[in-house]
Order: structure tokens, then sequence, then C-alpha cells
């Protein structure tokens, strides 16, 4: 139910008529003005109500006592008019005071209860409002209380009963000021309730100081001002922020410390300022002052070593959390060593296989060049491919696909024994590094890789084509030998499978992806390559955090080219900085039009830029006059690169330096997998990475799957760096995740990419209607 309409005119009809009612007060007829008075007070507690009605508090308990309080009050005006009538006057103290006198208990109850909503009790907001109030209570003495005191004709209990009203002001003086110290969220409501008690005080104080010269007259501005009180405290309720009344604001500790306490001086040195006041002064003065000065300098005394005692404890909780973090520095640090290791076997080998992974092949490859270019043997390349991989993963699954790949590893290096270097490139695609003659093993190694593979109860036969070249021009590089070897495959596989050499006739099939490189050049140029979205959320909620924008290559519009094939070439082929610089543009013009249609949304937007890109002279001022063109803030773009890129080149990362502190964040990607060292992150200017998706694919796979991912947790606590998974596909990874430390991450079990238009609804949904929380992304278990 929403009463927007309703309140609003609700809350206008009573601002007019209780605004009416105050002005009118002073000039009307002074026997109406008592019934004035009562009417509007009646108004008020029913405007109270009625915001309680339609507002719906979660804690209503405050508002209710408030309504309570200002029943009590209205009682003892109503009481104190018809005994004025009854007996002519009222005699002082009467029943009446106790009505008057009881709404302050039922305040400081309202205030209680609304300190007790925002939290754990403050003893340092305490102490610091005790000391204003003394100081305050001091500077009163002689124009409030001592006249009640000392000059007081009646019996001890009508100067008792007196001597109350400015004691509970000031018990309420103490509760406001707590309330301004506290840590309240500070909304119009608040601010209102804040203001009524506040003018309360205020004119309670100047009603005692006339009453004490003998000077209140009724029905005068005086009255008005309660009557403004009055006002205020129903206004409060009516607004809708009454429901944010308790709610905490969020504001970093210790951030006004050194003015407050300086701001304690000024009442500290009150009792002295009396003391002085009285003995410098002519008047005369009764010693109960003195008595009172000095209880009030011992009371500031007590108070401010209490405050010392606060700080004292405040600094020891700092100093005990410094010591843990640096503890938590310190482990990471030495965990570092340790994971650097593994990383690096891990970097070195294939996981699945155990075999040589591809980083170790390229370089084994580039030393036997080196060697070969020495003088030493030509070195001779096999690549090797399953024919048809990818239908016995779908149709038999994962697990049979990865038995598979371990057991041809198995074969090959059993095979080819310790001689010859195998290793897995990724899928289902091996290589082997030759030493002499490929021709004298290549018919063994085929029939003991076309044996059958018996898979739970069922036979499995495969069948592989294979590639091989030798290195001939002294000229030729180490990626030309990879080349030759997979043309060389592709023949192969073109023939139908078993094994090819190399020869320059070949190149046929190179015209093929020749092609599809001219296809791509044009695809870039004419709009068939754009960035879809993929979503990244917070892991645990599931809310939207914004989008990784990956390049799609759609022919027609709908079938897409699948991206891995592309990428790849375009990267091969320098197309990869016009695909990122298109990527970017397209990638920040859309944020800025999310932002635009749902205005309030922190979306962010993350793009990778190969090596390439960030090899071109002045690509940072490029990204900078993007972000400018589309009025995009630069903290809501993070650049993703992988660790190649940082290790390669100088130059680059001074362009990530220069986009860093334009505000631009900068992630790197795939962590863990191109790993050389750890100090790199240290040296080079890096927001958060990005847990390569293998490890997450690991979790769960036995106990030594966490073990990385945990000590990079560390590791980034450690260099304060921020961390995001991807590859997420299970509830169990994301659970696994969350444990570990992860807060933000991505992948299948949140959403594939998409293009912008299957988006908007998440887009919106992401920022939260008011009043309730951001809504997020449903995940089915
Ligand atoms: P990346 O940056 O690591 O991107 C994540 C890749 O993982 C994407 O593949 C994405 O579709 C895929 N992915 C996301 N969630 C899951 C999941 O839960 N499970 C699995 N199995 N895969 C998931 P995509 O789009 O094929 O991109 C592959 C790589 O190509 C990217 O890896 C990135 O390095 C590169 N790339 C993509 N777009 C661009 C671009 O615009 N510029 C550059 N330079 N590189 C790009
Ligand atoms: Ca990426
Ligand atoms: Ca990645």
């Amino acid at each position: 139910m929403t009463l927007g309409g309703p309140v609003r005119a609700v809350t206008a009809a009573y601002c007019a008529v209780v605004a009416a009612a105050s002005l009118a007060y002073p000039v009307v007829p002074e026997r109406f003005q008592s019934w004035l008075y009562s009417g509007v007070s009646v108004v008020v507690i029913l405007a109270i109500l009625h915001g309680i009605r339609a507002h719906r508090p979660a804690n209503r308990l405050p508002w209710s006592l408030l309504a309570a309080g200002l029943t009590i009050s209205l009682a003892g005006d109503i009481a104190f008019d018809i005994y004025a009538d009854v007996a002519g006057s009222v005699p002082f103290p009467s029943f009446v005071d106790g009505l008057y006198l009881a709404f302050y208990p039922v305040l400081f109850l309202m205030l209680g209860s609304m300190l007790a909503a925002l939290g754990r009790p403050d003893r340092t907001a305490w102490v610091d409002a005790s000391i204003w109030t003394i100081g305050a209570a001091t500077l009163l003495w002689e124009p409030l209380i001592e006249p009640v005191v000392v000059r007081s004709d009646g019996s001890p209990f009508a100067v008792t009963v007196a001597l109350l009203y400015p004691l509970l002001d000031l018990g309420l003086l103490l509760m406001v000021l707590r309330m301004l110290v506290g840590r309240a969220s500070v909304n119009p409501s608040y601010l209102l309730l804040v203001g009524a008690l506040v003018t309360l005080v205020g004119v309670d104080t100047a009603y005692g100081m006339q009453e004490a010269i003998g000077s209140y007259v009724p029905g005068g501005p005086l009255d008005v001002g309660w009557l403004l009180v009055d006002l205020m405290f129903g206004a409060a309720a009516l607004h809708p922020s009454m429901t944010r009344l308790t709610e905490r604001m969020q504001r970093p500790p210790g951030s006004s410390t050194h003015r407050r306490l300086q701001a304690l001086l000024i009442p500290a040195f009150a009792p002295a300022a009396l003391l002085l006041h009285q003995h410098l002064g002519n008047e005369e003065h009764a010693p109960v002052g003195e008595v009172f000065a000095v209880g009030a300098m011992s009371l500031l005394l007590v108070l401010v070593v209490a405050r010392g005692v606060g700080l004292l404890r405040i600094a020891e909780q700092r100093s005990v959390q410094l010591r843990d973090h640096s503890r938590a520095l310190e482990a990471a640090l030495g965990d570092r060593e340790r994971v650097a290791a593994q990383l690096r076997e891990r970097v070195d080998q294939d996981p699945l296989t155990g075999l040589a992974s591809r980083t170790r092949f390229v370089d084994r490859v580039d030393t036997a060049m080196r060697a070969w270019r020495d003088g030493g043997a030509a070195p001779s390349v096999a690549f090797l491919d399953l024919d048809d991989f990818k239908s016995i993963n779908d149709s038999l699954g994962h697990e049979a696909g990865d038995f598979l790949l371990r057991e041809l590893g198995s074969r090959m290096r059993d095979h080819l024994g310790g001689r010859h270097l195998v290793a897995r490139l990724g899928g289902d695609e091996f290589a082997i590094l030759v030493v002499g003659s490929f021709e004298s093993v290549a018919e063994g190694l085929l029939a003991a890789l076309h044996e059958p593979v018996s898979f739970s109860g069922r036979s499995l036969r495969p069948q592989v084509s294979l590639g091989v070249t030798t290195a001939e021009s002294r000229r030729s590089s180490t990626s030309d030998l990879l080349r030759e070897a997979d043309v060389a495959m592709y023949a192969a596989k073109r023939a139908g499978g078993g094994w090819r050499r190399y020869q320059p006739g070949m190149s046929a099939v190179l015209m093929e992806r020749l092609d599809v490189r001219n296809q791509l050049a044009a695809a870039v140029q004419d709009g068939s390559v754009q960035p879809w979205y993929q979503p990244v959320v917070d892991l645990s909620t599931g809310t939207l955090r914004g989008f990784e924008a990956l390049a799609r290559w759609t022919t027609d519009g709908a079938s897409m080219v699948p991206s891995l094939n592309w990428l790849a070439l375009a990267e091969e082929s320098g197309l990869i900085v016009d695909v990122d610089r298109l990527v970017l543009r397209a990638a920040v013009g859309q944020l800025a039009a999310w932002r635009r249609e749902v205005p309030g949304n922190t979306l962010h937007m993350a793009v990778n830029f190969s090596g390439r890109t960030l090899q071109q002279p002045g690509i940072e001022d490029e990204v900078l006059a993007v972000l400018v063109g589309a009025a995009v803030s630069a903290a809501l773009l993070t650049v993703e690169v992988t660790e190649g890129v940082l290790i390669d080149d100088e130059e680059v990362g001074l362009r990530l330096r220069r986009l860093r502190a334009a505000g631009v964040v900068i992630g790197l990607d795939d962590f863990g997998t191109g790993w050389s060292s750890l100090n790199y992150l240290r040296r080079f200017p890096v927001d958060h990475l990005k847990l390569d998706r293998s490890f997450t694919e690991d979790l769960g796979r036995g106990p030594a799957a966490d073990t990385i991912p945990a000590a990079i947790v560390q590791i980034a606590r450690g260099l304060s760096l921020g961390l995001v998974a991807e590859g997420v596909e299970t509830l169990d990874q994301r659970d696994r995740l969350v444990e570990l430390g992860f807060r933000t991450g991505q992948g299948y079990l949140f959403g594939r990419a998409q293009r912008p238009a299957d988006l908007a609804a998440q887009v919106r949904a992401s920022v939260a209607p008011t009043g309730g929380p951001p809504r997020v992304l449903r995940v089915a278990r």
C-alpha cells in the first residue's frame, strides 16, 4: 500500500492548520487561548497516530511513546484549565504538576528506545553529552536554578517540585546531546524531531528564567514557542522518513574525534567561570552556589578521566587490530614462496594429464631452436588432435572426456619414453618435441593411440590426426615451426586422420584460415563484431555488480562464430587491436545508456585488452577520451589484462599506470596461469585479480584443489587487491568460493554473455526500488 498522495495531502493540511493556529494564538482573546492550545495538541497527537498508521515504521515504539507523552501533557493543560475555572487559581504544587512532570520520563523512554535501536551503547557519546550538559547546567545556575533554590519562599516540597522542572530539562538536554553526537542517520524526520527537542529545552529554559524574575505572561510569545515544538513533533511523524528514524548512519569511526575533544574544552571551563564570577561579581551569592560549582567541577573531572580511559581503550583495540592485520600480511607473504612454487609447477605441468604444459613446451622448442642454430640437430615438432572429441564430451560427459585425455596422455608418455617431450596444449590438442627422426616412432605411436579405451563399460576407439614438421630454414622461428605443425595436422584431419608431414603446398589449408581472416576484418568493419555482456555479481547475495564485455562475432544476426577460434586468429593477425577499440567504445556507450535509462545504478563495466592493444602508443588517451565522450566516470571501467602483458613491456606498464592514475581499474585476468613471479604484483599497477576459470573448475575435486585459491585470497588481502572469481558454473563452486573469501564472481551459474537488449530487465532490477533491498539474480537450485 503506498500512501504517498494521501499522506502528502494530510501533511499539507496539518502544517496549514497548526501554523495558522500558532499565528492566531497571540491575538485571540485570552479565554479562547487555552482552547486553541489544547486543540492544537489534539491535532498533533492525531497527526502522530496517523503517521504511524500510514508509514508503518518497523520500530513504532518511539512514536507511540511520543504520542503518549503529549497526551499526558494535554491532560495537564486541560486539568489546569478546569482547576482554574473551578477554584479561581491553581496552587503550586498541585497534581497538575504531576501530569506536566510525567511528560518528561515518557520522553526519556522514547529517546532511550531510539538510542537502544541504534545498537551498542556508545559510552564515549554519553560522556561527551554529560560534559556538555554539566557545562550548560553551570551556565544556567545563576539565572535559572539558584533563584528556585535560594529565593523560593515555599515549603521544601514546593522547592523540590520547582527544581524538578529545570533538572528534567537538563536530563532532556543530555539525551538530545547524546543523539547529536551519536550515529543516527540524518533525515528530515530526525531533524524535525531533534529540532523540536532542542526548541523545547530552549523554551522551557526561557520560561524558567522569566518565572524567576516574574516576567512571564501567559499567552505570550513563549507559548507560541511550545506550539512550534508541537508542530515539529507532528511534522516529524508525518514525514515518510519517519520509518528510518532508528537507522544507523555509516560514518568512519573516529572521523571527528579531534574536533569533538577540542569542543569539550568549552563546557569543561564553565564551573571555573561560575566560581570566578561569584567571587569577583558585586552581587551577594548564597554559598550553595559554590558547593554547586565545586560539585560540577568534580563531576567533570571524573568524566574527563572516563573519557581518557575510553580513548586509551580504543587505541588498544586499534593496535590489536593492526597487529592482527600485520600478522595476516606476514603469513600471506610467507605463503607466497610456497604458492609461487606450486604455481610454477602448475604452469610447467598440465594438471589433468601430468604432461608438460604449453608454456613449458614452447620454452623447450625455443631452446632446441637455439641449439640448432648453434649447430645442433634440427628439431621436429608434432601436433596431435583428437577427432570428434567434442561429441564424446557432449554425449558421455566431461568425466569420460577427461578420462580419455588422461589415458591418451599416459600412452604417449609410455610410448615415447623420456626421450621426447610430450605436452598437452589445451583441450584435446597435444604436441611432441621429437628428438631425431619422427618417422621411426610414428606408426607405433598411432597404433598405440588407436587401441580401444574402456570407460564405465563402454569401449571407445580414439582417432587422432597428427601433423609433423622439422625446422629447415635457419631464419624460421619457433612460431613458424608450431604453425607448420598445425597446418600439417589440419591437412591430416582433412584427409580423415592419420599423420602428415608439413609441405609448403599445404598452405591451401592455410588459405582457408586466411579467408576467415579477411572475413573477420570485414566483420569488424561492418558491425558483425559486437560485445555481449556477462553479469558480474556479488557471490553471496547474487546482486548485480556490473558486466564483462566479451567480443562476439555474429553472422546474419544469429548464428555465432565460436569465439575462441576467431579471437585467437584476431590476436595472431593484429586485428584484435581494432576489436578491443570497438568493444571499448560500445561497452562504455552501453554503460552510459544504462545509467541514463536506470538512474541510480552503480554498475561497472570490464573490457579485455590484448597485449597488442596496450602496445599502441596513446591508447590510454583514447580510453580516457571515450570515457569523457560518454560522460562515464573512469572508476566504473575495468581494463582486464593478462599477466604476460605486464612482464613483456615497460611501456605497457607505463600506460597502465597512467590509466590507473586517471581512475580506471586494472584487473589481472586469468590469474594463476601465466605465472612468472608474484613480485610482479608489487611492481605493476593492479587493482584486482581474476582467479582463472581452471581453479574454479577444480574446486571440490579433493582438498588440494583449495590450497592455491585460498592462498591467493591471503595474498590479495595482504596486498590489498580485489578478487573476482570466474567460470562459476555450480552452486557448490559458488559456496566454496564464498567460504574461501571471494565476494565477486561471474559464470554460467549467473548468466552467459548476452546482448544488451536481453539484459535491460536485470539492469533495472539491480536498482533497489525505494524502501526495499536490491533485487537479486535468481539462481535455480
Ligand atoms: P576471459 O577474459 O577469461 O573471458 C571469459 C571467458 O569465459 C569467455 O569466453 C566467457 O564466455 C567464458 N565463460 C564465462 N563464464 C563461464 C563459465 O561459467 N564456464 C565456462 N566454461 N566458460 C565461461 P569467450 O567469450 O570465449 O572469451 C574467451 C577469451 O577471449 C576471454 O577470456 C578473453 O581473454 C578473450 N576476449 C573476449 N573478448 C575480448 C575482447 O574484446 N578483447 C580481447 N582482447 N580479448 C577478448
Ligand atoms: Ca576477461
Ligand atoms: Ca579470464
